[in-house]
């Protein structure tokens, strides 16, 4: 009898010339394993070979510009901005919030890449938790490519309609509001239940360094957090593993809600802008700020920057 077993998965880390720290160094020696875990607990394949970049947010935003380079569905300016599956890992005080890690994969090359963010003061356990939440999605991109490319093309199209039609227009709110209530609730949701059905048994050492809480984050923290309460759109991550509570997050159980459906209207909003990204003539203004990732990173960074030079002034 001939059995095929599935592509091992491979790793390549990438530490940037950086020395990490020792609580990274831990946490990636565990990656094999926790991969297993990961494709175990949603009942996937996970295979082939998956980048990670250790990473700070400075270089983080660079990355996130690299990945789309010459992408030739996006016109000009566009071309660097794209909304990536990232995770956001709480303070201790469960106030606070940063980007701790990002999935993607390019559909083009079928690379599978993870950006995970050396943030002094974590413990390798909360590190782990992040690798897993990260892997969760680069199995959903793997057996959902179709509703991953969804979600990247939504993203570029909230651009569009606040170009064109204006931010708070019909057209940016529904494509934002698609984006996030039918696609990012089923993927977030997914990887959050999971981090909450396994995290106590897997990585119960949760704990952040309180001399870390340092305000370098504020910026990020606003742009993320307030956006999603302030526009009423509701957290992906909590909301999501609120619609998984009382349902499987295992295949085959959970595929089905991957197929997901839109109504009439979204379906023609999206056509509209989609239509306004063809004709390729989009008024490019200020870099939006709404659920883009790209933007809460450059926010990231500049409250970094300006927390190192207050460091230097006190010298
Ligand atoms: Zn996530």
């Amino acid at each position: 009898m001939k059995t095929s077993s599935p592509t091992p998965i491979t790793f390549t880390i990438d530490r940037q010339n950086r020395a990490p720290s020792a609580q990274m160094e831990e946490a990636l020696k565990d990656l094999p394993h926790i991969a297993q875990l990961a494709s175990k607990d949603t009942s996937w394949p996970i295979q082939g070979h998956i980048q990670i970049k250790v990473s700070t947010p400075q270089t983080m935003l660079t990355d996130m510009r690299k990945a789309h380079e010459g992408d030739p569905r996006i016109p000009g300016k566009f071309n660097q901005i794209k909304v990536k599956i990232a995770h956001f890992k709480p303070f201790s005080s469960g106030k606070f919030k940063e980007v701790h890690g990002l999935a993607h994969r390019n559909q083009a090359t079928n690379q599978n890449f993870i950006v995970i963010n050396d943030i002094k003061g974590l413990s390798a356990d909360v590190i782990k938790h992040s690798l897993y939440h990260e892997l969760i999605h680069i199995g959903q991109f793997q057996n959902h490519p179709d509703s991953y490319k969804e979600i990247q093309k939504l993203g570029i199209l909230h651009l569009v309609s606040n170009n064109v039609f204006g931010h708070n227009s019909t057209e940016s709110n529904t494509i934002l509001n698609t984006l996030n209530k039918k696609y990012l609730k089923i993927f977030e949701g997914q990887a959050t239940r999971l981090n909450e059905i396994h995290d106590n048994h897997y990585f119960p050492n949760q704990s952040i360094q309180p001399a870390e809480k340092k305000p370098n984050f504020i910026s990020a923290k606003i742009n993320l957090v307030n956006r999603f309460e302030k526009n009423k759109l509701g957290n992906p991550h909590k909301e999501g593993a609120a619609f998984f509570a009382d349902k499987s997050v295992v295949a085959p159980d959970v595929n089905r809600h991957f197929i997901i459906q839109l109504s009439d209207e979204e379906q023609a909003i999206i056509s509209k802008v989609e239509k306004k990204l063809d004709e390729g003539k989009i008024p490019f203004r200020a870099p939006d700020i709404s659920l883009n990732p790209f933007s809460i990173i450059s926010k990231v960074h500049e409250a970094e920057k300006a927390h190192t030079r207050m460091d230097l002034g006190l010298k």
